[in-house]
């Protein structure tokens, strides 16, 4: 989970747009839509193409595929969470539920118990829903689904339920950008804030580190999918809290292996330089990038620098830029 220390840009942040109250999935609830996708999304966990990796097993039966997710949700943790973007955790924190597993294996996870070693607590989509209700009655702002792709049609599930209930609050899909654009339409109406990465410009490069096959043009297709649904504005509340929109969040790696400026163009090239970006310094070395002679290290200021710089020249024009710490590595 990012631990963003966000900080405004010093470019105009936000263009504060009042946004009505009502997430936009009621009206499929009522529609008898919402059920309609619910019934679609299962039917994709018998031959599982929910990720750009297309297993193709059969998850409802119980095998199992590259992210080992099954046919239950796990949850690794869910609380509220401070450290997201200022219009996504606002005061009062951002309801995470953060789960367990991954359609990527990156070599610096920083949570890689949970990830690929599979930690976290199997719940039925009821209990799922229960805990929907419980972080709104906590006073979060939103709820935050925390690698969320491999459990869609649970989510999906959960969420019905917890409309039942009396669950209004905004949707955050926070993923790895890997998502199929059919499990991206599934949320079409859905989801109100999409929070994907950008990893990577160069596929060989996101198969080396993540295990993505085919990251570039499946990240690429499925942020096309989420601008063409919400579009570049990032719709505010009064209160200055995301109702509505896109965010798309870049870790820098050290020695340009993110790509951090081809990336950048690309958003400013094919979407829009208006497109709501979210730079991150906060790259650590953890798990298999210990003591490797690239990964094993945190960025440098003059990395950090270059990505901003190229930031500025491509005119994009919102976002946040994570505030670079020296750090002693001594
Ligand atoms: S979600 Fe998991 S099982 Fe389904 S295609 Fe992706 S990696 Fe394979």
């Amino acid at each position: 989970m990012p631990d963003l220390q966000s900080q405004p840009n010093q470019l105009p942040t936000t263009r504060p747009v009042a946004a009505p109250g009502r997430p936009s999935y009621l009206e499929l609830h009522d529609s008898g839509e919402l059920q309609r996708r619910i019934e679609q999304a299962y039917e994709v966990l018998h031959h599982c193409t929910l990720c750009p990796r297309d297993c193709g097993i059969d998850r409802l039966a119980g095998e199992k595929g590259y992210c080992r997710a099954g046919a239950e949700p796990v949850v690794a943790s869910w609380n509220a969470h401070p450290w997201e973007e200022p219009p996504i955790s606002g005061t009062r924190g951002s309801g995470t539920i953060f789960f367990t597993h991954c359609t990527a294996r990156c070599l610096f996870c920083q949570n890689y118990p949970i990830s690929q070693l599979g930690v976290g607590q199997q719940v039925p989509v009821q209990r799922l829903g229960a805990m929907m209700l419980e972080l709104q009655a906590r006073g979060c702002h939103n709820l935050n689904l925390v690698t969320p792709t491999h459990f869609v049609p649970q989510i999906l599930a959960a969420l019905a339920l917890a409309i039942e209930g009396g669950f209004r609050l905004p949707l955050v899909y926070n993923s790895s950008g890997y998502d199929a654009v059919e499990t991206v339409r599934l949320l079409d109406g859905v989801v109100d804030i999409y929070l994907p990465d950008a990893k990577y410009a160069d596929d060989a490069i996101a198969q080396r580190l993540s295990g993505f096959r085919g990251y570039v043009e499946a990240n690429r297709a499925a942020l096309r999918e989420m601008y063409h649904q919400v579009g570049d504005e990032l719709l505010l509340d009064e209160n200055g809290l995301a109702v509505r929109g896109l965010i798309i969040r870049h870790m820098v790696l050290p020695d340009g292996l993110a790509g951090t400026e081809q990336v950048l163009a690309w958003i400013a090239r094919e979407l829009e330089p208006s497109v709501y970006i979210s730079l991150m310094a906060q790259y650590f070395p953890a798990h298999k990038a210990v003591g490797d002679p690239v990964l094993g290290r945190r960025i440098t200021h003059e990395e950090y620098l270059r990505a901003l710089t190229a930031f500025d020249e491509l005119e994009l024009e919102h976002g946040w830029r994570q505030e670079y710490c020296e750090v002693d590595e001594e």
